[in-house]
């Protein structure tokens, strides 16, 4: 491992360097192409100086022009913090920052929830990375946890080692000691918001959010939310691709047979047979992961993002 990452840092010294790169430029992008573009983008510690743009889909993209999100809102009682910072994904498109700063304080003043405990955004210049997320790579999502934020500055320390509470007690039910309002209210006020095309949860969470809603009044921020697994101590946002960013590739609109989600599509999520069927054929056999995305399986422009000062 440590022999490829020299590698990988040689041959992008080599791209960077100007005279005899010249010369080798084409042999050079085409190792780089076929290196697994979670190597180069998780060793992006700053963002591209380019113009703020979020460049292909969710889960096979990048990010110029990042911004960061401060890691403490700067009032005296914060809105948010962000948690983990050592993992240095507290970046976004700054269309994705600055919605973050107003949801958190909106939500904080409304009374519905004290502050934002905010966990991954993007890398620096987004891309996929080395662990935990398929998505996340344009600057466009967050996770948020569900854990209330509590009314004091976290230390350095607490932010990365507090745990997170889960909401659930498994993937069929939520734990009722645990889920308050305050939960369903931060999640409906998030699918409210017209910049947000997708919040994904749990499915037992979803459940309780359709149980919260009633049967009448306003239900279509519930096409919004989906049911999907690993979501059980934090919810994510998705925002849509921002205007003027052309390069950006929007999902079509959820769009659930019965206008909620609350129907067929969650009772599939919440039966026996899915669960089951994520389970590994034999003991010992895990499923197989999706091979890792190269460079050359990205936007072309997401060359220049990795290759910019
Ligand atoms: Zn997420």
């Amino acid at each position: 491992m440590r022999g490829a990452l020299l590698a990988v840092l040689l041959i992008l010294t080599a791209f960077a360097s100007s005279a005899d790169a010249a010369q080798r430029k084409k042999p050079v992008e085409a190792s780089i192409a076929r290196i697994p573009a979670k190597i180069l983008f998780s060793k992006a510690r700053a963002p591209a100086e380019l113009a703020p743009q979020s460049i292909g889909g969710y889960a096979d993209g990048c990010l110029a022009g990042g911004d960061e999100l401060a890691l403490t809102d700067p009032a005296t009682l914060p809105a948010w913090q962000v948690m983990r910072p050592s993992r240095n994904r507290n970046w976004g498109n700054p269309v994705l920052i600055d919605f973050l700063e107003r949801f958190a304080r909106q939500a904080r003043d409304s009374g519905d929830w004290p502050g934002l405990l905010v966990g991954d955004l993007a890398q620096p210049r987004g891309g996929p990375m080395l662990s935990g997320h398929a998505s996340h790579q344009i600057g466009l999502d967050a996770d948020i946890w569900l854990t209330p934020m509590p009314a004091r500055i976290l230390t350095p320390k607490e932010r990365e080692t507090m745990v997170p509470r889960k909401v659930v007690k498994s993937h069929f039910d939520i734990d009722p000691k645990i889920w308050t309002d305050a939960h369903a209210k931060i999640i409906s006020r998030a699918a409210k918001d017209k910049n947000v095309a997708r919040i994904f949860v749990h499915p037992p969470i979803k459940k309780a959010l359709c149980e919260w809603a009633g049967k009448t009044g306003d239900r279509r921020w519930l096409a919004k939310v989906r049911p999907y697994y690993g979501h059980d101590y934090h919810f994510h946002i998705r925002l849509r691709c921002p205007p003027g960013n052309k390069a950006c590739k929007n999902q079509p609109e959820p769009n659930p047979a019965d206008g909620t989600g609350c129907g067929a599509e969650l009772a599939g999520w919440l039966s026996k047979d899915f669960w089951a069927r994520r389970q590994p054929a034999a003991p010992g056999k895990p499923i197989k992961p999706a091979p890792a995305l190269t460079l050359a399986a990205l936007p072309a422009a997401c060359k220049t993002v990795l290759a910019s000062p």
